[in-house]
C-alpha cells in the first residue's frame, strides 16, 4: 500500500516528460487535474516573442533614418523584444549607431536615454502620459497599426512626439489549438498583457479567447491572478519575462520552456519546446495519474482487508481453510505487483 501513491507518481511525472512536460513536483502533477481558468501572458507566449519592425511612420520633419538611428541607439541598452526588433531593423541598414548615455527603463511602460545629448523616450501611450508628452496628433495611426495586432510604440526626441514605429509579433502556430481545446473542456481562458488594448484585442480575437486583461503592468497580472481565483484553480502560463510573479502566484505555474530562468524556479510544471500545445496533455495526465492513485489505493487496501483476516483464521474453524505463511507471504507480494503493474500502465498513457 506504501507504494500505491509515489509509484502512480513517478510513472506519470515519466510520461509527462516524454510528452515535454516536466512537472517539478508530485504536488504540481496532482494540482493540475481540477484547473478551471488558464491565466496566458500574450507576448513570447502566445506570440514568438522576437517581433520584427514593420512600420515607421514619422510625424514632423525630423528624417526617418535619424528617428531610427536614435531609437535604435536607445533600444540597444534595453532587453524588451520591442528593443531588440528595432535594434535589429537598424544594424541591418545602418553601419553605425550613436551612444546612449543615462538609460533607463521603466518597466511596463517604455525606456528613456541620452543620445548625442538629445533626450530620446520610447514606449506606450501611457509612457507618453506619464512623461507629459501630447499624443493625441497620432492616436489615430497608433490605433490603425495596433487593430492590425501590432504593437505601436511611441518615440519622442527632445519631448516632442517625432514617429510611431510598429512591430509585429507572429502568433504562434500551436496557441489556436491549445486555446480551443482547453475551451472545449470547458476550462476558462484569459489572456493578461501589458501591451496596449487594441493590439490586445485584435490577438485574443484571431485565438478566440474572450476575456482580455491588456495595458496591466507586471505587478497588476499578479491582482488579476488573484482575481480569477474566484472563478476557480487558476493556472497561470508564461514565458517569465516580467511576469515571474504571475507564475508564483497562479495556483500552478506553467513556464513555456524558451522562457529565462528566474521563470523556471518560480514555476511548478515547464512545457518544453516554448510551446503551450501540451497543456490539456498536462491536465489529462495529471487526472489519470490521480485516478491510478485511487486505483490503487482502494485495490491495495481492499485486498489487505480481505486476506488479513483469512491470514488471522477466521476461516480456519468452520471451513478449515487457513493461509500459509509462504501463501500469505506471495500474497503481499502480489499486492505490490499490482499496484506497480498498474501504476505502469501510465507510460502509455495518450498524449490527447
Ligand atoms: P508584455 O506583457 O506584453 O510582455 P511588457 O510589460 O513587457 O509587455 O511591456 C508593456 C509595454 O511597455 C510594451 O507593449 C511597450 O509599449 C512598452 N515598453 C516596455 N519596454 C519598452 C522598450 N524598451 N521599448 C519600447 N517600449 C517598451
Ligand atoms: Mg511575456
Amino acid at each position: 500500500m506504501g507504494l500505491a501513491v509515489p509509484t502512480s507518481i513517478l510513472v506519470g511525472t515519466e510520461r509527462a516528460a516524454q510528452l515535454g512536460i516536466l512537472v517539478r513536483s508530485g504536488e504540481a502533477l496532482q494540482k493540475l487535474q481540477d484547473v478551471q481558468v488558464v491565466a496566458v501572458d500574450k507576448t513570447g507566449t502566445l506570440t514568438e516573442g522576437h517581433p520584427s519592425l514593420t512600420d515607421i511612420q514619422v510625424l514632423n520633419d525630423i528624417p526617418q533614418d535619424k528617428v531610427i538611428r536614435m531609437a535604435a541607439a536607445l533600444e540597444r541598452q534595453s532587453e524588451h523584444p520591442i528593443a531588440k526588433a528595432i535594434v535589429a531593423y537598424a544594424e541591418e541598414n545602418f553601419h553605425e549607431l550613436p551612444k546612449a548615455t543615462s538609460f533607463l527603463t521603466t518597466t511596463g511602460m517604455g525606456a528613456s536615454a541620452l543620445v548625442e545629448d538629445e533626450q530620446v523616450d520610447i514606449g506606450a501611450e501611457r509612457f507618453m502620459a506619464h512623461l507629459g508628452i501630447e499624443t493625441a496628433q497620432a492616436k489615430d495611426i497608433f490605433d490603425a497599426f495596433g487593430a492590425e495586432a501590432k504593437t505601436p510604440v511611441y518615440v519622442a526626441i527632445d519631448g516632442e512626439l517625432c514617429a510611431v514605429l510598429a512591430v509585429a509579433d507572429p502568433i504562434k502556430p500551436t496557441a489556436k489549438p491549445a486555446i480551443d481545446a482547453l475551451k472545449s473542456r470547458g476550462i476558462k481562458v484569459a489572456m493578461l498583457t501589458g501591451d496596449n488594448t487594441k493590439t490586445a484585442n485584435a490577438v485574443a480575437h484571431v485565438l478566440g479567447i474572450d476575456t482580455v486583461k491588456a495595458e496591466i503592468l507586471p505587478k497588476d497580472k499578479v491582482d488579476e491572478v488573484e482575481r480569477l481565483k474566484a472563478k476557480g484553480n487558476v493556472a497561470f502560463i508564461g514565458d517569465g519575462i516580467n511576469d515571474a510573479p504571475a507564475l508564483a502566484a497562479a495556483d500552478i505555474g506553467l513556464a513555456v520552456g524558451t522562457g529565462t530562468d528566474v521563470a523556471i524556479e518560480t514555476s511548478d510544471v515547464i512545457l518544453l519546446h516554448g510551446q503551450m500545445d501540451t497543456v490539456l496533455s498536462a491536465i489529462r495526465l495529471s487526472r489519470k495519474t490521480m485516478r491510478n492513485i485511487w486505483q490503487n489505493l482502494f485495490w491495495a487496501f481492499g485486498y489487505n482487508v480481505l486476506l488479513l483476516p483469512i491470514a488471522a483464521g477466521v476461516l480456519l474453524p468452520s471451513f478449515g481453510i487457513m493461509l500459509s505463511p509462504m501463501l500469505a507471504a506471495g500474497a503481499m507480494a502480489f499486492s505490490s505487483v499490482f499496484v506497480l503493474g498498474n501504476a505502469l500502465r501510465l507510460r502509455w498513457a495518450a498524449a490527447s
